[in-house]
C-alpha cells in the first residue's frame, strides 16, 4: 500500500522538515510532532476505507497507486519512499518498511534542500574548467534527498598482534664506523569493543562515496518512524547484515592493527608479522542515513555530488572540460606572449 501523510488542518500532503524536526504543512504552515503523525494518519485511513475496498474489486493492478490522485507510483524493487510523479505527493510504501524490513534507527535530515542546492552551486561553480551543463537549472533541480539504508555493526574483539621491530645505532672506534641492528619480537594483546561501524546496504550507492560522507553524528540517532521519510526518497536494504559483515570486519581489523602499531614506539622500524584477530558480532542495526545526491552524466560517465544530509559534508569530483582548459591556457599563453612582445619592444 502506498501512503501519504496528510495535514490535519487542511488535508494537503505534509512533509518532514529538517529545520524544525517536525512535520510541516507547506500550504497552511501547521506543525505536527513526528510521533503524533501515525495516529492522525490512521483516522484519515478509516474515513477512506470504503473507497479503497471498492477500488480493489475492479482493479487487478498489483503496483502502487497514489493516495492523493490514484496515479501509478513509479518504484523499483527497493523503493520505500518517493513522490507521485503525477501530483508530487510524498508517498511511503509501508510494506517495505515493516516486519523484517523495518529500520531500527534513522538519522533525520537536518540539511534542507535550499542548503543542498547552495552547496551544489558552490561545488559546481568552483572549477574554472567545469563543463557548463553542471550549472544548468534543469540539472540542479535533480538534486534529491534520499535516506540510504545502512547496517551499523557492534563488535567485540580479542586480538594478538606480533611485530618485528629493530633499533639501529652506530658507533665509531678510531677510523671505523660500526653499525648495529638489534632485532625485537614485540607482542600486543588488544581487547576492544567497537560500536556502530557503518556499511551502506544499497546496491545503487557507491561504497566509496558513502564512506567519504562519514562521520555521522550518532547523537541524532532516533528510533525509526515512517513520517521522517515524508518528502524524501528512501530505499530498503539490498544486502542483509550477513552479506555486508565482511566490510565492517575489515574496517575493525584495520582499526586494531593501527592501534597496535601506535603502541609500539621507540624503534627504528616496526612491521607487523602476524595478527590473530577474533571478532564477535554483537549487533547489527538497520539504519537510514540522510544524503543529498545529484548524478550528472557527462561524456558517458556519471559524476556524483553527494552531501551528508546531517552534517553538510560534501563529496564528489568534477570532470574537466578539455575545450575549456584549452581556452584557459590559450588565455594565459596570449597574456605571456603579449608581455614578451612588450619586453621586446622596451629592449629594442
Ligand atoms: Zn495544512
Ligand atoms: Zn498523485
Amino acid at each position: 500500500m502506498a501512503e501519504t501523510y496528510k495535514c490535519p488542518s487542511c488535508g494537503a500532503p505534509i512533509e518532514f522538515d529538517g529545520a524544525t524536526g517536525k512535520m510541516v504543512c507547506q500550504y497552511c504552515e501547521t506543525e505536527v510532532d513526528v510521533s503524533a503523525m501515525d495516529k492522525i494518519h490512521d483516522i484519515y485511513d478509516e474515513s477512506v476505507v470504503d473507497e479503497t475496498e471498492s477500488e480493489k474489486e475492479y482493479c487487478s493492478f498489483d503496483g502502487y497507486r497514489c493516495d492523493s490522485c490514484g496515479a501509478e507510483i513509479v518504484t523499483d524493487e527497493n523503493t520505500s519512499a518517493t513522490f507521485c510523479s503525477f501530483c508530487g505527493s510524498p508517498t511511503m510504501i509501508r510494506g517495505r518498511l515493516e516486519g523484517a524490513l523495518k529500520p531500527q534507527k534513522v538519522i533525520p535530515f537536518r540539511i534542507q534542500k535550499d542548503q543542498a542546492v547552495a552547496a551544489y552551486k558552490k561545488w559546481a561553480g568552483k572549477g574554472l574548467v567545469t563543463p557548463s551543463g553542471f550549472r544548468k537549472q534543469s540539472t540542479i533541480e535533480k538534486i534529491t534527498g534520499i535516506y540510504v539504508p545502512f547496517w551499523l555493526y557492534d563488535y567485540g574483539s580479542d586480538a594478538h598482534v606480533s611485530a618485528h621491530a629493530t633499533k639501529r645505532r652506530t658507533d665509531r672506534r678510531g677510523n671505523t664506523i660500526y653499525e648495529h641492528t638489534d632485532h625485537f619480537q614485540v607482542g600486543r594483546h588488544i581487547r576492544a569493543d567497537f560500536e556502530k561501524i557503518p556499511a551502506d546496504a544499497s546496491e545503487k550507492m557507491d561504497d566509496r562515496t558513502m564512506d567519504l560522507l562519514e562521520p555521522y553524528n550518532y547523537s541524532d540517532l532516533t528510533d525509526f518512524q515512517m513520517p521522517y521519510l515524508s518528502g524524501y526518497q528512501s530505499e530498503k536494504f539490498s544486502y542483509d547484515s550477513n552479506e555486508l559483515a565482511k566490510r565492517a570486519e575489515n574496517r575493525v581489523r584495520e582499526y586494531i592493527l593501527n592501534e597496535a602499531r601506535q603502541t609500539i614506539t621507540g624503534y627504528s622500524s616496526v612491521s607487523i608479522t602476524s595478527a590473530n584477530v577474533k571478532l564477535n558480532r554483537n549487533k547489527a542495526s538497520y539504519t537510514l542515513m540522510p544524503v543529498w545526491i545529484l548524478n550528472y552524466k557527462y561524456k558517458g560517465k556519471t559524476h556524483t555530488f553527494a552531501m551528508n544530509g546531517q552534517t553538510g559534508k560534501v563529496v564528489g569530483k568534477l570532470p574537466k572540460s578539455f575545450g575549456k582548459i584549452a581556452a584557459w591556457f590559450g588565455g594565459i599563453f596570449a597574456g605571456v606572449s603579449g608581455l614578451l612582445m612588450l619586453l621586446g619592444g622596451l629592449l629594442g
